[in-house]
């Protein structure tokens, strides 16, 4: 490739790409980062800086950027066999082992793994086959998925449905018929006086609810993420999960964890259908699966669906010319070796994720953060006006973004959501680099302040 100046990159970017989530004429005029380099926990870009990513990416890149061991996996597979598909009868060892391995790693029954590009096609996915294990079983009519309002379950039309973001239900349409929402458990926001216990039954019995309102024998599935991540990483109460898998097993309705974001370490264990001690049904994984080096995304069947879906179910009419790609397959199985062998999730749940979690949670000590939220290795602060009351900026996201950028300017990568700061850092971050996020972040809400 010929060298090309970053102005020339950044004009040909104004004029040709459209980036998703932006408002693309405001970016074109501020001009486009444009990133060269990563190694670890840092990204360099054109200018030279040196950032601290602490969204690894966009809650993907578990094992740190750099990692030569995942490119020599995708260049050997690519050689030796670059594409063949799991259509006509055929797979590639890559792709078997990749099922093996996910059906060993993830709890429970859930033994059975569809493949897919991305997280938004694995919920897609969830949305036609547990429809059609319904229908298999004289049930057509128990066709409705509840999710939850401000969820995040990908961007195609039935991740964008499925998901309850007020923005994105407005562009195009959605959500489309046939999936509901209920309100998620934020206790910054609506737990008032309750005590996590009560709170936790509270939001739970929202599911139940609305299965009764609408009549058990017509709810197909519930979806949520674990930790609520897009919105402002939502951490629910302990008990939350355990409730909403009892009123799912009453009403005889599907329980399905979107894993895209929490599976592969980042709540301290390698699920957090794990940390909250639940059992689902069906799981959504991507992001974490090939730390974000390739594009793939899965769907983990349990042996109840599974065997309905390919004992009953007759020829799945669904599919990708991509799923269970080799190439993508040879990478999540170089990824999860990595994560397996350098212990990487135990190093989290022991001694970096606790560090960590100090850390974040002494910025509370700042007069601009009504509360830091944590968990594992994912945490949120919300900024407030004053700090006892709880309550928002008037308006909405402007202070967040003030913090972001003052954070970009420090060398830190931080998101905001609103006016919340998103943490969500490699899983490989050393302590000397939790101090170094800590103080940059503190240095960001000063200036914000
Ligand atoms: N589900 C959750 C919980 C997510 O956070 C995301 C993306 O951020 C998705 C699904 C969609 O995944 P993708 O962007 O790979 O389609």
């Amino acid at each position: 490739m010929t060298e090309i100046d970053t102005a020339t990159l950044q004009r040909l970017d104004a004029a040709h790409h459209l980036h998703p989530f932006n408002d693309n004429a405001a970016l074109a005029k501020r001009g486009t980062r444009i990133l060269t380099r990563g190694e670890g926990c840092y990204v360099w870009d054109a200018e030279g800086n040196q950032l601290l990513d602490a969204f690894a990416g966009l809650w993907c890149v578990n094992i740190g950027y750099g990692r030569r061991e995942l490119g020599e996996a995708a260049s050997r597979q690519m050689t030796q066999l670059a594409y063949y598909n799991s259509f006509f009868q055929c797979t590639t060892e890559p792709t078997v082992r990749l099922s093996a391995k996910l059906a060993e790693l993830t709890p429970h029954d859930l033994n059975h793994a569809f493949f897919t590009n991305s997280g938004s096609e694995a919920n897609d996915t969830i949305l036609r086959l547990v429809r059609h294990f319904w229908a298999v079983q004289d049930q057509p009519e128990k066709n409705i998925f509840i999710g939850r309002h401000d969820g995040y379950h990908g961007s195609t039309v039935a991740g964008a449905s499925l998901g309850g973001m007020k923005g994105m239900h407005k562009q195009g349409g959605l959500p489309i018929p046939g999936i509901v929402h209920i309100d998620p458990p934020y206790w910054f926001g609506d737990g008032g006086d309750m005590d996590e216990e009560a709170y936790g039954r509270h939001c739970a019995k929202r599911l139940e609810d609305k299965i009764l309102e609408l009549g058990p024998e017509r709810v197909a599935a519930f979806i949520g993420e674990p930790v609520m991540g897009a919105i402002g990483v939502y951490i629910p109460p302990r008990n939350y999960w355990q409730e909403i898998e009892r009123i799912c097993r009453k009403y005889d309705v599907l329980l399905v964890a979107d894993e895209v974001i929490t599976g592969f370490g980042r709540t301290g264990e390698w699920f957090a259908s794990q940390t909250f001690d639940f059992r689902p049904d069906v799981m959504t994984l991507a992001k974490g699966i090939t730390s974000g080096y390739i594009p793939l995304g899965a769907v983990m069947f349990n042996d109840r669906v599974a065997d309905v879906l390919s004992g009953r179910g007759g020829e799945l009419a669904h599919g990708y010319t991509y799923s269970g790609h080799p190439v993508c397959a040879a990478v999540a199985l170089e990824n999860i070796r990595i994560l397996q062998e350098e212990h990487i999730v135990e190093t989290c749940r022991n001694n970096i994720g606790p560090y960590l979690g100090e850390k974040w949670k002494a910025l509370a000590g700042h007069p601009l953060v009504g509360e830091a939220r944590f968990l594992g290795m994912v945490g949120a602060l919300e900024l407030v006006p004053s700090k006892p009351s709880r309550t928002y900026f008037p308006d909405r996201g402007r202070v967040g973004q003030l913090c972001r950028d003052f954070a970009l300017q420090n060398g830190l990568i931080l998101r905001a959501t609103n006016d919340a700061m998103l943490l969500s850092p490699p899983l490989v971050i050393s302590r000397s680099q939790v101090d170094e996020l800590a103080e940059k972040t503190w240095k960001a809400l000063d200036m914000t302040a």
